[in-house]
C-alpha cells in the first residue's frame, strides 16, 4: 500500500533508539524527509546515517533535551514547520506515589504532558494553513490501565490524553489529524532498564522478569519497535485521514478491555 507520504517532512522527537527510532525508520521507508532529535549526539547521528543509507532520504539531526525550552526552540527552527510531528520523550522513573517530590511531579508533567502540547502549539498553525498535517503522540498503555509502579507516567500521560481529545477535534476540519499511540511492552532499552529495577526489587533474575512479563501477554511476546513504527506511519498516511483523536493500543492485547 502506498501511504502517500513521499516527499513529506517529519520531525521525530526522541528518535535515536527504541520506539522513536522505529517510527523514524518506518517514515523514512515511505520517502519522508526527517529531522531527528535525541539528547545524545553520537547515537542520534549513527541512527541518522543508517536511515539515510537504507532509505536514501534527507535526515538532519538536532541533539538536545526536547523538554527544555531552548533546545526545543532549536529543534523546531530546524524542523521548519513539518508536515508530520511525532512527539516522544523518555518516560518517568518508576516509584511509589508516596515518594514523589514536587520536582518529580514537575519533571513528569513537563516531559510527558506539557512538551507534546507545546510542540503541537508550535507545529499545528502551519499544518492548518497548508490544509494537511499529522501528529502522533507516543503515550502509553497506562492511559487505559494504570501501571502501579509508573504512577508519574499514568498521571502525566492521562493529562496529555485529555488535551488531545479536545485539540484533535478543533483542527480536523483543516485536514490535520492528531492521535495518540499507546505502546504496551516493547523490547527497547527503557524496558530493559525497568526489568532491571523490577528484578532487584523482587530479588529475581532479569530473565525471570522478562519471562513473567511475556507470559502475561496474550501473544506471549514483547512488541517490536519496527512494527510500532509501521503503525505510526499508517496513522500519518493519506488513508488515515478519518482517524481523529483516537488512542490506539499497540500492546498484543495486554490490556484486557472489551472495547
Ligand atoms: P528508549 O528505548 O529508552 O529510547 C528513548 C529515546 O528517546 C532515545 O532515543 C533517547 O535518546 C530519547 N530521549 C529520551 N529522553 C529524551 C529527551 N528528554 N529529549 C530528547 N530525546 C530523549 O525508550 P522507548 O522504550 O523507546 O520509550 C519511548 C517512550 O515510550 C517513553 O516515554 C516510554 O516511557 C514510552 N513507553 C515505552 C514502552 C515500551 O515498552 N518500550 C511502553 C509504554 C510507554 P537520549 O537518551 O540520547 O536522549
Amino acid at each position: 500500500m502506498d501511504l502517500g507520504l513521499k516527499g513529506r517532512r517529519a520531525l521525530v522527537c526522541a528518535a535515536s533508539r527504541g520506539l522513536g527510532r522505529g517510527i523514524a525508520a518506518a517514515l523514512a521507508a515511505e520517502g519522508v524527509s526527517l529531522v531527528l532529535n535525541a539528547r545524545g549526539a553520537a547515537a542520534l547521528d549513527a541512527t541518522a546515517a543508517e536511515l539515510r543509507a537504507a532509505h536514501g532520504v534527507p535526515v538532519v539531526t538536532v541533539a538536545g533535551d526536547i523538554t527544555d525550552a531552548e533546545a526545543r526552540a532549536a529543534v523546531l527552527a530546524v524542523a521548519d514547520d513539518p508536515d508530520i510531528l511525532i512527539t516522544n520523550a523518555g518516560g518517568p522513573p518508576p516509584g511509589s506515589w508516596c515518594d514523589w517530590s514536587r520536582d518529580d511531579l514537575d519533571r513528569a508533567v513537563g516531559a510527558n504532558m506539557l512538551t507534546p502540547v507545546l510542540l503541537m502549539q508550535a507545529c499545528l498553525p502551519a499544518m492548518i494553513a497548508r490544509g494537511w498535517g499529522r501528529v502522533v503522540n507516543v503515550t502509553s498503555s497506562s492511559v487505559r490501565a494504570p501501571i502501579p509502579e509508573l504512577g508519574l507516567s499514568n498521571m502525566a500521560r492521562t493529562g496529555l490524553t485529555g488535551a488531545v481529545a479536545g485539540i484533535a477535534r478543533q483542527v480536523a476540519a483543516h485536514g490535520v489529524t492528531v492521535n495518540n499511540l499507546l505502546p504496551g511492552r516493547h523490547a527497547t532499552d527503557r524496558i530493559a532498564a525497568l526489568d532491571q529495577a523490577r528484578a532487584s526489587a523482587d530479588g529475581i533474575s532479569e530473565d525471570e522478569v522478562r519471562a513473567r512479563a511475556r507470559a502475561g501477554n496474550p501473544t506471549g511476546q514483547d512488541g517490536d519497535p519496527a512494527d510500532f513504527g509501521a503503525v505510526a506511519a499508517f496513522l500519518c498516511s493519506r488513508q488515515a485521514r478519518f482517524i481523529v483523536g483516537q488512542n490506539i493500543l499497540v500492546d498484543g492485547g495486554g490490556v484486557a478491555l472489551t472495547m
